[in-house]
């Protein structure tokens, strides 16, 4: 058992068992029992259920919203926004008839034809983090089962309800039993996932230690992998960029859901002489956030445990001992709410350099750092040399230099004006180097590609006439 704590008051609300190896071997039964009917479960009923469970997500998405709130902490606007993008993969995938289909050659060679099935791969793993506990796993599930495989959900253990919610909801929508199951637990769950001879894929998303593992062991099972790790994203500021919009963009895209976003901004690379009036413009703004319990009308909600807040707190420290400007301190922060809680306001530190660890590790928490460069030169050299790859964004009103930005930097997602560009669902969410292991991305055609296997047929069938006259001899009985 591991406790589950409602992070604005502190108070441990729950209690999330930990599934043992037969716990887990339980569930995977489930999900590959139930395999064999759901794979051959006709289009048309698969995405009736899809299309019920949509329309019942949206009804009911508020009580998804305030579960998602009491245990991550983000306020519950933030919650509900995080359901919404969720729901797009199911939308996405109530379309599965057409993304499904093969193509078909006539007469490659004489009489023969060539085409291709997309076929379901069996039982999938989903392992997610604790920042997007909807929202994550609707990235992958919805295009499962589309697809018709069967999936084990492993949820974080720090917010479990909402998967047990989203079990519910399929139960509702008409799916049948085992084909989508929650898997509670922590790494014993995930290493059967990993190790499981019956689980056919893995799809993770968490921090990148646990990605690379994931990924390491996965694969050497023989399964298809795919994790997406962790981030640091910059913002750059060209100097002929609207700052009033990139200062808005930097308060939105440094503090929303407190940071606990791998898409957050956590660098400003401020480019040339416009960086006072930047960071003057993101203080102000960030001034004016308000922390406290989510469920109430504050702009920020607590990080996550106490311990994460800690962490969180003790890299602003690291940074200022370092000789880091702090222009705005959270860790003064007097919350709307309990005095319990998880508290940590936004934090903006100027004149950050490389060589912080405010700047080299992901924080994941309410700070956004600000580095000072000359050149677009420099600004690109920094983020293309970073380890991760995740998303950027660049702030500029010269479309030939967001053009060259596009091209140069080593990142799966990139902003232009637009500080957290996650695609969306028909497009393919993806960070390179240090941010994903494997080749696919989630959601979109590579989410449709992921959870299916190709196969390509050559049939050749005579007509009866050309039988009957005496034609090839293929060894079948003529009658
Ligand atoms: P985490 O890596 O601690 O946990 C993720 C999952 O792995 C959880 O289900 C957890 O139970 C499991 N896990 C934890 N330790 C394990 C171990 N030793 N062995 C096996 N499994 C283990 O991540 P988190 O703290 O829940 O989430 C935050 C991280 O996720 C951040 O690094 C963030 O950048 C990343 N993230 C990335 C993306 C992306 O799209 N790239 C999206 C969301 C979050």
């Amino acid at each position: 058992m591991a406790p589950v704590t409602n992070p604005a008051t502190g108070v441990v609300t729950g209690q999330v068992a930990l599934a043992s190896v037969d716990d887990a071997r339980r569930v995977i039964d489930a999900a590959a029992a139930a395999f064999p009917a759901w794979r051959d479960t006709s289009l048309t009923k698969r995405t009736q259920v899809l299309f019920r469970f949509r329309e019942l997500l949206n009804e009911r998405k508020g009580e998804l919203a305030e579960i998602i709130t009491s245990e991550h902490g983000k306020v519950v606007s933030d919650a509900l926004g995080e359901v919404s993008r969720g729901q797009e993969v199911v939308e996405f995938a109530c379309g599965i008839p057409h993304l499904l289909k093969g193509g078909y050659t006539e007469n490659a060679s004489t009489k023969v034809d060539v085409y291709s099935l997309r076929q379901p791969l069996g039982p999938v793993g989903i392992i997610s983090p604790f920042n997007f506990p909807a929202m994550v796993p609707m990235w992958f599930f919805p295009i499962a089962i589309a697809c018709g495989n069967t999936v084990v959900l492993k949820p974080s253990e720090k917010d479990p309800s909402a998967s047990l919610w989203i079990a519910n909801l399929w139960k509702e929508a008409g799916l049948p039993a085992g084909v989508f199951n929650v898997l509670h637990g922590d790494k014993t769950a995930v290493d059967e996932l990993l190790t499981n001879p019956k689980i056919k894929s893995v799809s993770f998303v968490g921090s990148t230690p646990i990605a690379q593992y994931v990924y390491a062991t996965g694969t050497a099972a023989g399964k298809r992998v795919q994790a997406l790790g962790g981030a640091k994203n910059h913002a750059v500021i060209l100097p002929d960029a609207d700052l009033d919009l990139a200062a808005d963009a930097m308060v939105n895209a440094g503090f929303g859901s407190a940071g606990e976003r791998c898409m957050a901004i956590s660098a400003a690379v401020a480019v040339g002489p416009i960086a006072d009036d930047l960071v003057a413009k993101i203080a102000e703004r960030a001034a004016t956030i308000t922390t406290g319990d989510g469920t109430t009308d504050a702009d920020m909600g607590p990080l996550v445990t106490a311990a994460h807040r800690d962490k969180v707190a003790g890299y602003i420290d690291a940074g200022e001992t370092a000789g880091a400007k702090v222009v705005l301190d959270g860790r003064q922060v007097t919350p709307n709410g309990q005095a319990d809680g998880f508290w940590l306001g936004p934090t903006l530190l100027d004149n950050v350099t490389p060589d912080m660890s405010v700047y080299t590790d992901e924080i994941f928490g309410p700070v956004l750092s600000v580095l000072r460069v000359d050149t677009y030169d420099q600004a690109l050299e920094l983020i293309n040399s970073n380890p991760y790859g995740n998303g950027t964004a660049i702030f500029t009103n010269d479309g030939g230099a967001a053009r060259r930005f596009q091209n140069e930097v080593e990142v799966g997602m990139v902003g232009i004006n637009v500080p957290i560009p996650v695609p969306m669902a028909y497009y393919s969410f993806g960070g390179w180097k240090a941010s994903l292991f494997g080749d696919s991305h989630a959601h979109g055609i590579d989410g449709v590609n992921f959870f299916t296997r190709q196969k390509a047929i050559t049939a050749r069938w005579l007509d009866p006439s050309s039988r009957a006259t005496g034609g090839i001899n293929l060894g079948f009985p003529t009658n």
